[in-house]
C-alpha cells in the first residue's frame, strides 16, 4: 500500500475499477453520454498511450488525469475530495505534461470552469482572451517548450526546418525515442557498410542471426542505428529531390521517432529479395522470424493494421527484452 501521494500512468488491469469508479461518481455522464464498454474501450486506448495518470494514496485514486493526445487536451477527470491534497493537481498536470512532451506537443490546452481559473494560472495556464466569460466553459492554454530539454529542443528545430507538424506523434500514437548512449558494431551490413546497435540488442541480434543460420535461414542487416540528425540528414536530401513532406513520412519517420535512434532496432532482409519490400512477408526468413523471433526478445514493430496507422514494415524488428537473452 502507498501512504504517500505516488503519480503514475494506470495499467490496463484497472480499467475495470475505474470504469466503476466513474460511474459511480458521475452517473448522469454514463447514462447521457457513451456506453459503459464503450467507455472501457475509450479509457483502454487511454492507457496504451501511457496518457491516463494516477495519483494514488493509501492504495486508492487521489486524482485521475488524462491527456487527449488528438484534441492536445488535458481532461480532468476525477479528484477525490478525501484523498486530494493542495499538491495532487500540480503533481497530475506535470506528469501529463511531460507525457505530452513525449508525443511531441508543444502546448497543451484545458477546458475549465470559472471556479478552476486560478488554479489553472498558478499551473501556467492562461485563457485566449484577457477577459474571459465566466458564465461559459473557458479554454485555457500553456505552451510546453520551456519544460522541455535540450534533446527535445533540438528535435522541434529540425522539425520546424523540415515541415513536420506537431502532430506527427499524435496522429501514430509513437512517442519520441532517445538515441542510444552506447553502441557496439554488429559488423557489415548487406552492403558492406558497418551498424552498429545497443550493446543488449547486438547481443540479442547475434544470437539470432546464428540460430536462423543453424535452420538454414539467411538474415542481413539492412539498417541498424540511426542517430536522429542522420535521420534529418536522408529527409533532407528527399525535400531537395523534391518530395513532398507528407510523401516522405509515409515512408520514413520523423527525426526524433524512429526506433532506430535506440540502437534496437532492425531492419533485415534475406538474399535474392529486395530490401524493404512488403514482400519480404512472402519469405522463409518472414515466417521463422515470426515464429523465433519473440525468443531472442525481438517482436515486429509495424505489423499489418497497427495502432500506429503506419504501414507495413514486414522487415523493421525492434529489441524489447531486458533481462537477458531468452531461448538460450
Ligand atoms: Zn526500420
Amino acid at each position: 500500500m502507498e501512504s504517500f501521494t505516488s503519480v503514475r500512468p494506470i495499467r490496463l488491469s484497472e480499467v475495470e475499477k475505474l470504469v466503476a469508479l466513474i460511474r459511480a461518481r458521475l452517473p448522469d455522464v454514463v447514462h447521457a453520454g457513451p456506453a459503459p464498454e464503450l467507455l472501457e474501450r475509450r479509457l483502454s486506448t487511454l492507457i496504451e498511450d501511457g496518457c491516463l495518470i494516477a495519483a494514488i494514496k493509501d492504495g486508492e485514486y487521489a486524482g485521475v488525469l488524462a491527456l487527449d493526445l488528438y484534441d492536445r487536451q488535458v481532461i480532468a477527470c476525477y479528484l477525490s475530495p478525501a484523498l486530494a491534497s493542495a499538491g495532487t493537481p500540480r503533481k497530475l498536470f506535470t506528469a501529463v505534461e511531460q507525457r505530452a512532451l513525449a508525443y511531441g506537443l508543444r502546448s497543451l490546452q484545458c477546458c475549465i470552469l470559472a471556479p478552476a481559473l486560478s488554479l489553472m494560472w498558478e499551473l501556467g495556464y492562461a485563457p485566449e482572451e484577457s477577459e474571459p466569460d465566466t458564465d461559459r466553459p473557458i479554454l485555457v492554454r500553456k505552451a510546453l517548450t520551456g519544460l522541455a530539454d535540450r534533446w527535445t529542443r533540438h528535435v522541434f528545430d529540425l522539425h520546424d526546418e523540415l515541415g513536420i507538424s506537431q502532430d506527427y506523434g499524435p496522429r501514430h500514437r509513437l512517442e519520441m525515442v532517445r538515441e542510444c548512449s552506447q553502441r557496439i558494431s554488429i559488423g557489415l551490413d548487406a552492403y558492406e557498410r558497418e551498424q552498429w546497435m545497443a550493446p543488449e540488442a547486438a547481443r540479442a541480434w547475434e544470437s539470432m542471426h546464428s540460430a536462423a543460420s543453424s535452420n538454414g535461414i539467411r538474415l542481413q542487416v539492412v539498417s541498424a542505428y540511426r542517430a536522429v540528425n542522420y535521420q534529418a540528414n536522408l529527409i533532407r536530401n528527399k525535400l531537395e529531390k523534391g518530395q513532398n513532406i507528407a510523401r516522405i513520412l509515409s515512408v520514413s519517420a520523423a527525426p526524433g521517432f524512429s526506433e532506430h535512434h535506440s540502437g534496437r532496432a532492425l531492419d533485415l532482409k534475406t538474399p535474392g529479395e529486395p530490401p524493404l519490400e512488403e514482400s519480404f512477408a512472402d519469405t522463409p526468413a518472414y515466417r521463422w522470424l515470426s515464429d523465433n523471433a519473440r525468443l531472442f526478445g525481438f517482436r515486429e514493430s509495424f505489423g499489418r493494421g497497427n495502432r500506429h496507422s503506419m504501414t507495413w514494415e514486414p522487415w523493421h524488428w525492434c529489441f524489447h527484452a531486458t533481462g537477458g537473452v531468452a531461448g538460450q
